[in-house]
């Protein structure tokens, strides 16, 4: 294992700067990873993590997918986005969603514009220190200051940060670094420490046994999903928020016989999301909202043996209206519970 001084922090970011498009924490009134300044490390100060995660890195709120030039025919120019993207401070939460979006990109169709960024990105985990009140990553077997899902793995160590290798992309890396300094058994000692602390600063917990089984009685139980859902407003932000949430919509613009084809992020809460020629299965709000939930905590769990949700808590610290995932899983009907 290897570590910086947090003061010498701007010198390694900058180093990586030379060969990635190096993205870091920023507030500009909302905390997201922006292209890092080549200065600024401040974020180790105030940062627990970011408003907007960083699947919009790899997954845009908005892209441009194809141009369609006039010519003698029509001729389709895809935009490529090759991009070596290194973001910094990614939370262990964060990472496993990206690897959770991963699973559902490479199933079947494989969606290009996502792999490759993935493909062309470097992950550089944070360890958490300070986890909000809302999270409940443990839950959902995630440790807030460990991660197997990133390249390489930082931890808070006082003065300085300890960096473990976690990949062989993350090994190459380290491995052309300079001004790192071997880490000592003590600095391992006090990362350990460290770790177990911040795992304990995680208290909201929600029991995700046999979760699937205890859903699906539920599913037909309108009352309950009506209650669930009534201080809802549909506004959508605890799915754009959400850093497992994939779903897009697609749309043309056109203009003097050039056309583009842009994709942007879309939301189950959405009213029109489900919206055809002549039905919408999931015109009510109920409908909606249990559609997100048992997406997460049934659906897919039934398709990838895995929850969709990783406790970030970010669609609880979020939503106007203190709509809370976890006190729904923790209040399904008792009849759903036997
Ligand atoms: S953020 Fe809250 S109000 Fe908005 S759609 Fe989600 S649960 Fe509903
Ligand atoms: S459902 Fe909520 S807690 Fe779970 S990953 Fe999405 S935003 Fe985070």
């Amino acid at each position: 294992m290897k570590k910086i001084k947090k003061s010498d922090l701007n010198k390694l970011l900058s180093q990586w700067q030379q060969k990635y498009s190096v993205f870091a924490p920023s507030n500009h009134g909302v905390v997201k990873m922006t292209a890092w300044d080549g200065k600024d490390t401040t974020f180790l100060d105030w940062y627990r993590n970011t408003v907007v995660p960083p699947k919009n890195n790899f997954l845009p709120g908005m892209e441009k997918m194809f141009d369609i030039k006039k010519d003698a025919g029509y001729k389709l120019e895809v935009t490529a986005d090759d991009t070596k993207q290194l973001i910094f401070g990614v939370r262990p939460c964060d990472a496993r969603a990206l690897a959770l979006i991963d699973v559902n990109f490479k199933d079947g169709y494989e969606d290009t514009y996502y792999l490759n960024r993935r493909k062309n990105g470097l992950l550089v985990g944070l360890g958490c220190t300070s986890p909000c009140a809302s999270c409940f990553c443990t839950s959902l077997n995630i440790h807030p200051a460990e991660s197997q899902d990133v390249d390489v793995m930082f931890n808070d160590i006082g003065e300085e940060l300890l960096i473990a290798e976690v990949t062989d992309k993350g090994k190459e890396l380290l491995a052309a670094s300079s001004g790192l300094s071997d880490a000592t058994a003590a600095d391992e000692a006090k990362a350990k420490e460290a770790k177990e602390a911040t795992f304990k600063k995680v208290t909201r917990k929600i029991n995700t046994g046999e979760i699937k089984e205890r859903l699906m009685p539920s599913f037909e139980n309108e009352e309950y999903w009506k209650n669930v859902a009534a201080k809802c407003v549909s506004c959508g932000i605890c799915t754009f928020l959400c850093p497992t949430c994939y779903c897009f919509d697609i749309n043309d613009e056109q203009s003097k016989g050039e056309a583009a084809r842009f994709r942007n992020w879309d939301c189950c809460s959405f009213a029109v999301y489900t919206k055809m020629p002549m039905e919408n299965p999931r015109e009510e709000k109920w409908r909606r909202v249990r559609q997100k939930v048992n997406h997460k905590y049934n659906f897919f769990p039934m398709i990838y043996e895995q929850i969709a949700c990783t406790g970030c808590g970010r669609c609880i610290r979020q939503c106007p209206v203190n709509w809370d995932i976890t006190q729904v899983l923790s209040t399904l009907p008792e009849k759903a519970k036997a």
